[in-house]
């Protein structure tokens, strides 16, 4: 499995106050995932170029296409730390 900086339990829809992780009642961090990862809502629905950290840089995957409105499976987004 490709290693993916989008999927981040800072990311995840499971992760609750405290920095716990609901699923696992444990505290996790942002540099960890799992199988149970759910992205929240508010990303899945702004995941375009614009928003994405790759955007008009050299890591862009489709520098040629990249637009606002577009996406595609690399996109990562711009606050997450890994
Ligand atoms: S451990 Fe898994 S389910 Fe829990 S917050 Fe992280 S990615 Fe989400
Ligand atoms: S084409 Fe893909 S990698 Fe490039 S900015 Fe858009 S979503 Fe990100």
């Amino acid at each position: 499995m490709s290693i993916r900086l989008g999927n981040s339990c800072v990311n995840c829809d499971n992760l609750v106050e405290g920095n716990t992780c609901k699923v696992h009642g444990v505290k996790v961090g942002n540099s960890y995932t799992c199988d149970s990862f759910e992205m929240k809502a508010a990303l899945k629905d702004d995941t375009n170029c614009v928003t994405c950290i790759r955007f008009e840089s050299s890591d862009c995957a489709n520098p040629q296409k990249a637009a606002p409105g577009m996406s595609c499976s690399h996109w990562a987004p711009q606050n997450a730390t890994a």
